[in-house]
């Protein structure tokens, strides 16, 4: 049996950017039928302890991971409950350390700041086309499991580029709403072939490819953004 799980999601606890308070976010996510929510705010590590709490309370499985700021772009790391900023400067240290411990890096939203603002598109802006084949000999695809392919903040052209370079690496993408409010979780997801029953389940199957990602509806927030 397969099961979603929206793996790129803020809380207003963890990410001053959200609107969307813990709770709510896990109602929105039983709401909408997910088997399990990530919560991965911007360098900000939650207690797994007081997720536990929220799944037992609501039935959707919620995990940990982190959106860590980096000098590549941000990068989500799942299954490392440890402070990780002192080796964001660090990305081969990151890799290791991340690896040794089970845990996931996932490149967040790849091609986001090649395309600058995703409302223009480069050729508007009188820009070269992007090379996605160039852009995937950068070392940071060497480094991390996967790449987020649907993002639900991402436009059209950051995803068609972020699957044509799936392709290229011969990586699953992963698949995330980036939720900052209620009404967008659960837009994309990660749907993982087997079931998942705990943390280190759903790690496994990040692990060996047993996934793929699903936009199920376009972004929405309360401001229209
Ligand atoms: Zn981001
Ligand atoms: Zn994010």
């Amino acid at each position: 049996m397969s099961m979603e799980f929206d793996l790129h999601t803020h809380s207003s606890q963890g990410s001053a950017c959200s609107r969307m308070n813990v709770w709510d976010l896990v109602q929105a996510a039983c709401l909408k039928g997910l088997d399990g929510v990530c919560i991965t705010d911007h360098d900000y590590c939650w207690d797994p302890r007081e997720l536990d709490k929220l799944y037992s309370e609501s039935g959707v499985q919620v995990y940990s991971g982190i959106e860590l700021s980096t000098y590549v772009g941000e990068i989500l790391v799942y299954g490392v409950h440890q402070p990780l900023l002192n080796l964001r400067g660090d990305l081969p240290e990151l890799a290791l350390l991340v690896e040794e411990l089970g845990g996931v890096m996932v490149v967040a939203h790849p091609f986001r700041t090649e395309f600058g603002l995703s409302t223009f598109s480069r050729e508007e802006r009188g820009l070269e086309p992007i090379d996605v084949e160039e852009l995937c000999r950068k070392s940071v695809f060497s480094l991390v499991n996967t790449l987020e392919v649907y993002n639900g903040r991402s436009s059209r052209r950051e995803i068609q580029a972020a699957q044509k370079a799936a392709v290229i690496l011969g990586k699953k993408g992963t698949g995330g709403s980036d939720a900052h409010s209620t009404l967008s979780v659960g837009s994309c997801v990660t749907v993982f072939d087997n079931p998942v029953e705990n943390y280190a389940q759903l790690l496994a199957q990040l692990r060996n490819g047993s996934f793929h990602a699903k936009k199920k509806e376009e972004y929405r927030n309360v401001l229209g953004m």
